[in-house]
């Protein structure tokens, strides 16, 4: 459905091209929620624009690419890097971090939705049928269809994002990117935010792309996941093994600093910083901050190899240490 062919991106800059995106290849599966972890920095945002192909400049593709394909109502697509924006709102559409980020302050609702929705989408409705349809699907998610008719910066942070959510689903697409969708919310409404992304993909049936720095959404809502440091996956598998067993040693430090009901211990976190994508040390890059790390680890990039079926790691440890 989705494949990530060898991508790697990167950011033009005064002091040269810094690589964001390192030779990723993966495949995200039809009717899965499919997560991005990481702490800030790791490339997960770069990762979720190349997915989009939201490739503006100062970004750019360095090789490989995403192909988006699969079939919808009936009739099969095919779109590749640089052509996958044709087809945003009907085979694939983004929720952004910051809902109020993609919308017009200054314009009702209503329009926003109109302008989303292409003319070739709007079966020969008019305007007025085409809000009507809008109206009742706002309902069906037990959002009220006056809604229509508010500018955005009349609503909550939380119902921004709920309307966000509803026009990036409201054309059944096929694939939903959603970039860190509850940062910023209190708790209660995150919950919220996550539990309506869970419904609409499990009506719809299609492939929901999570990013978030937060281990407890992945746990809470993810079927498989990638764990991204500085660029590349470390780890990938199904979302329950892998915080089951964790296996490389960044995944087991991301996994050991959440705190859990009714365990009082002081949480150590991770030690250090992810390393400047501007600078990154050679061999693994996460030998400055790894108890684990050996002399050949900070010589030698890891490979990212199949540890069994499905489960995805790259560490120089594996099989040894208790990795
Ligand atoms: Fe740690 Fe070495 Fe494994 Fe990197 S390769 S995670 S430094 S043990």
């Amino acid at each position: 459905m989705l494949k990530i062919d060898r991508l790697s991106t990167s950011y033009k800059t005064i002091h040269g091209d810094v690589r964001v995106v390192n030779n990723l290849d993966f495949t995200i599966n039809d009717n899965e929620i499919f997560g991005i972890a990481g702490e800030s920095g790791c490339g997960k945002s770069t990762l979720l624009k190349a997915l989009y192909d939201i490739i503006d400049f100062p970004m750019q593709v360095d090789s490989g690419r995403v192909i988006l394909s699969g079939e919808k109502e009936g009739n099969p697509f095919h779109f590749e890097t640089g052509e996958i924006r044709k087809t945003w709102w009907n085979n694939i559409s983004y929720v952004p971090q910051a809902a109020q980020s993609v919308m017009n302050p200054i314009t009702h609702l209503r329009n926003q939705f109109l302008d989303s929705i292409p003319e070739s989408q709007r079966k020969n409705e008019t305007k007025k049928q085409t809000l009507e349809r809008c109206a009742a699907y706002l309902k069906e998610l037990d959002l009220s269809p006056d809604l229509l008719g508010a500018y955005p910066f009349q609503l909550s942070g939380g119902m921004r994002q709920r309307v966000i959510i509803a026009l990036a689903t409201f054309m059944s697409p096929n694939v939903v990117l959603a970039d860190e969708p509850t940062t910023a919310l209190d708790v209660v409404v995150q919950r919220g935010i996550l539990m309506m992304l869970m419904r609409l993909q499990r009506q719809l049936k299609n492939t929901l792309v999570l990013v978030s720095h937060d281990m407890g959404v992945h746990y809470q809502i993810t079927n498989r996941m990638g764990i991204m440091y500085s660029g590349s996956f470390v780890e990938l598998g199904k979302t329950e093994d892998i915080f089951r067993d964790p296996i490389h040693p960044y995944t087991e430090m991301l996994i050991g600093a959440l705190p859990r009901v009714g365990d009082k211990s002081q949480k150590a976190g991770i030690p250090g910083r992810p390393p400047a994508l501007t600078n990154p040390p050679p061999g693994c890059r996460f030998a400055p901050r790894c108890p684990k790390a050996k002399e050949i680890c900070h010589r030698e990039c890891p490979e990212f190899v199949e540890v069994r079926p499905g489960r995805f790691a790259a560490c120089h440890m594996l099989g040894k240490e208790g990795i």
